[in-house]
């Protein structure tokens, strides 16, 4: 008998528009949804007329249900992963069974969409060529210090997913570790009413929520700024107001004034200028 295909189908992360044709074709043609939370997904359901059954498939009965859906697809049914928003298994359920599809060669098929990390990073202004996705913060203060000091020297940007009541200290918290003038980017309510995207260093935008309730309301994506991407960016803006002074000033003058504009230590920058003249 031909076996079924897992398909891994992302919905909206807040705009019920943002789901593809082919997503609403394969929910509405399989023979089951696996749905991290049915009645949350009623709601996509009822609003593209899909009548598909669900079933509820999430981290506290992935152990009982996963022998299940695959004895189903192995028989021939045709099943589709859904989460509450995104893409399932990005931070979300469904790696059990992803792998338990694969140990059993069942075909897994992704129908690619909505994912709040990616759609963060793509208007997030901050290097994208490398990024490290880390997932959710630790909820006490004490693991999550330890947990982006991890992180704290890595030169790609660091993606958090975050909620309304941990963000504000989860922003100090990453001031601590990373430094308060790491640039970072807050990406709040994507796609939805309130969407927010604001690229200032830690500090800043911690100070931001603290004065403004309405902006700790929600659903945040945290992208930080690698290590040396920030490194190298100061160290160009270094450079270019040291060549500029240089050519109007003698090296101490146009050192002092590059350190002051800069923040760049004097010696550092006095050095900077030596080799400049030097070459
Ligand atoms: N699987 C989902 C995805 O593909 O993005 C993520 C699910 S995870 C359980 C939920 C977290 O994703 C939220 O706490 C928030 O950090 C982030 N998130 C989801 N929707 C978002 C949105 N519209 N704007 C900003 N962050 C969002």
């Amino acid at each position: 008998m031909k076996q079924g295909i897992l398909y891994i189908v992302a919905t909206p992360i807040g705009n019920l528009a943002d789901i593809s044709q082919r997503a609403i074709d394969i929910l509405s043609d399989v023979d089951l949804i696996a749905a991290e939370d049915t009645r949350h997904s009623r709601h996509l359901m009822q609003h593209y007329n899909i009548k598909t059954h669900m079933w509820a498939y999430h981290d506290h009965n992935e152990g009982v249900q996963t022998p299940i859906l695959i004895e189903k697809l192995l028989a021939g049914e045709n099943i589709a992963l859904i989460s509450d928003a995104g893409t399932p298994l990005l931070s979300d359920p469904g790696y059990r069974l992803v792998k338990a599809a694969h140990e059993a060669s069942v075909r897994v098929s992704p129908v690619p969409g909505a994912c709040a990390a990616i759609a963060a990073l793509s208007a997030s202004g901050l290097p994208t060529d490398q990024f490290h996705f880390c997932g959710f913060t630790p909820s006490k203060s004490s693991a999550r210090l330890r947990f982006f000091e991890q992180f704290s020297r890595e030169t790609a940007s660091t993606v958090y997913y975050e909620s309304s009541h941990r963000i504000e200290a989860s922003l100090l918290d990453m001031a601590k570790v990373f430094g308060g003038d790491r640039v970072a980017v807050l990406a709040r309510e994507l796609s939805k009413t309130f969407e927010t995207i604001r690229q200032a260093s830690l500090l800043e935008l911690s100070d931001w929520l603290a004065v403004d309730a309405n902006q700790r309301k929600g659903e945040f994506v945290v992208i930080i700024q690698g290590q040396e991407a920030q490194q190298s960016e100061a160290a160009v803006s270094l450079e270019h107001t040291l060549r500029v002074l240089l050519e109007e000033l003698p090296v101490k003058q146009a050192s002092k004034l590059a350190a002051n504009i800069t923040g760049e230590k004097k010696n550092t920058v006095y050095k900077m200028a030596l080799d400049i003249k030097s070459k």
